[in-house]
């Protein structure tokens, strides 16, 4: 089959130059789906296709999954702690080596500014090598009983087993060894199913998997489109799912998965409040609102769409915020002086232009941005660009639901009661940002806010050490941190009589 890649082909990286489809990663062996199908995927640069890929479905998963069974049951069970360390390690290794080249492969399929790719390197090798450590910290307890007579009794912890990850588009690579690296510590096996929309750097990693040395089986791929995700969560050989995404494909997964009453964890859509103080020292508050939002052109689940600034200085603040998004640059993502490439997929741009006019529809001032970017040399990618919204009120639907744009949602506030009350009056609770120089204000807010980080005084960090994860309707289950790892064991209690 001819793609229309060639032009961009020429001069992208060398894993984007065969026009051969991509095939599924399964047992070790690349393989085309049984069905025969593929997918395109485009650059939301320039709505290229970039690529065609296998289009997995529920015959596929079956394979991997099955797959991934046989080798949980099979070699990687002899893995000691110590092996799965040095494989994830070694992988660290590989992914560091050929970290430029997935950068671009993931900038050209979804639109994230190569800068900001290259940057994930720190998180990217940071989360492989934090799960390495952990690989090895394994442990039950022994726990004194009451039990009469000579009942000794401990825990063991076991891999949880055959584990499902599903991911979103909006930052394939980190969110795919989110998942693979703290199943592999623990000894899971895997069978993930990446976003259609942006898959190709996840299918370049799984490259990477094979020449670490990980065993056939342990991780799979299988590309494809929605139905491939259900058909895993259905899949009775699956034990558990991990699941980043939206909040209504999340409630799908906890109902399919409740005939075989899987494990989950579930890391979901989010409206985060980012609160502003008048006290705060603003300069920084101003780029960290932006960023809170611009970064990634707000596809990102912790973006702080809801700013809410004290009214004394609201105005002239969320004026600084909208001359900032008006001042960055859009462009193409390969461009090291982009700030803002395009929206990863058609699908988001009509997304987020449904918002957009639903907002002026509902009376609110867009003071930057508020529509497609219609420049000549943007107008054929999918582009939207900073936007800020104020006369904004906390029913509309840009104050309500999530974006996944960058969209700013601009409201004053007069009280730290009612910002709080208005800050946790949503169905979601995943990230809150307060910015102030009152150390004891800033206690109080993270007390009262009802989300599962509260960053103060800065917006977006994170950490693999740091827990991640949701309150409410944002999910359940924490990423990162020294826990994560318990999600994928079982815990195993043991009482033995001994004399
Ligand atoms: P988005 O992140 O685009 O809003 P989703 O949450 O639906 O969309 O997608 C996240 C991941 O979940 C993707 O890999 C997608 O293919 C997959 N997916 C979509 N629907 C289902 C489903 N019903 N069951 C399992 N996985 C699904």
């Amino acid at each position: 089959m001819l793609l229309a890649t060639e032009p961009m082909a020429a001069d992208g990286p060398p894993y984007l130059r065969s026009n051969a489809a991509k095939k599924l990663y399964i047992n070790g062996q690349w393989t085309e789906a049984l069905s025969g199908l593929t997918f395109a995927t485009d650059n939301p640069a320039n709505a290229q296709v970039i690529a065609h890929v296998a289009q997995g479905d529920a015959q596929d998963v079956d394979l991997a999954v099955k797959a991934a069974r046989a080798a949980l049951e099979g070699p990687w069970r002899k893995f000691k702690p110590s092996d799965r360390q040095m494989l994830l390690l070694r992988l660290a290794d590989l992914i560091e080596q050929h970290y430029d080249e997935l950068a671009m492969i993931e900038t050209l399929d979804m639109g994230n500014p190569i800068t900001r790719s290259l940057a994930g390197k720190r998180r990217v090798l940071g989360l492989v090598r934090f799960y390495a450590g952990l690989a090895t910290t394994i442990h039950g307890q022994t726990i004194e009983n009451s039990i009469p007579g000579t009942v000794f009794s401990y825990t063991v912890k076991e891999p949880i087993g055959v584990v499902a990850a599903i991911t979103p588009w909006n930052s394939p690579l980190s969110q795919a060894v989110w998942k693979i690296a703290p199943a592999l510590a623990a000894g899971c096996t895997v069978v993930l199913k990446p976003a259609e929309q942006a898959c190709l750097s996840i299918l370049r990693l799984a490259e990477l998997i094979q020449e670490a040395g990980v065993p056939p089986g342990v991780v799979n791929v299988v590309t494809g489109l929605a139905a491939a995700g259900a058909a895993l969560v259905a899949h009775p050989g699956v034990d558990k799912v991990a699941f980043t995404g939206s909040t209504a494909t999340g409630q799908a997964i906890i109902r399919a998965s409740a005939g075989t009453v899987k494990r989950l964890s579930l890391e979901l859509g989010g409206k985060s409040p980012d609160i502003v103080f008048a006290d705060a020292d603003l300069d920084a508050a101003v780029a960290g609102a932006a960023g809170a939002v611009f970064t990634n052109s707000g596809q990102l689940c912790i973006a702080g769409s809801r700013l809410f600034v004290e009214r004394s200085i609201h105005d002239e603040f969320v004026y600084r915020v909208a001359e900032l998004g008006r001042q960055m640059r859009l462009g193409s993502p390969l461009d090291p002086s982009t700030q803002l490439g395009p929206l990863a997929n058609a699908a988001q741009l009509d997304r987020v232009v449904g918002f957009m006019d639903s907002g002026k529809r509902g009376g609110a001032t867009a003071l930057t941005g508020g529509g497609r970017a219609m420049d000549a040399d943007l107008a054929q990618g999918y582009y939207v660009p900073p936007t800020v919204f104020s006369g904004v009120d906390d029913q509309m639907e840009i104050a309500r639901e999530e974006i996944f744009g960058p969209v700013i949602s601009a409201m004053p506030f007069d009280t730290e009661d009612e910002v709080v009350r208005r800050a946790n009056d949503t169905p979601y609770g995943l990230g809150s940002g307060v910015w102030t120089r009152d150390v004891a204000r800033a206690h109080r807010m993270v007390g009262a806010l009802k989300a599962g980080t509260v960053w103060v005084n800065c917006y977006l960090p994170m950490d693999p050490a740091v827990p991640f994860g949701g309150y409410k309707m944002s999910g359940y289950g924490r990423e990162s941190g020294v826990d994560h790892l318990d999600q994928y064991l079982n815990v195993k209690s043991v009482l033995l009589q001994t004399a």
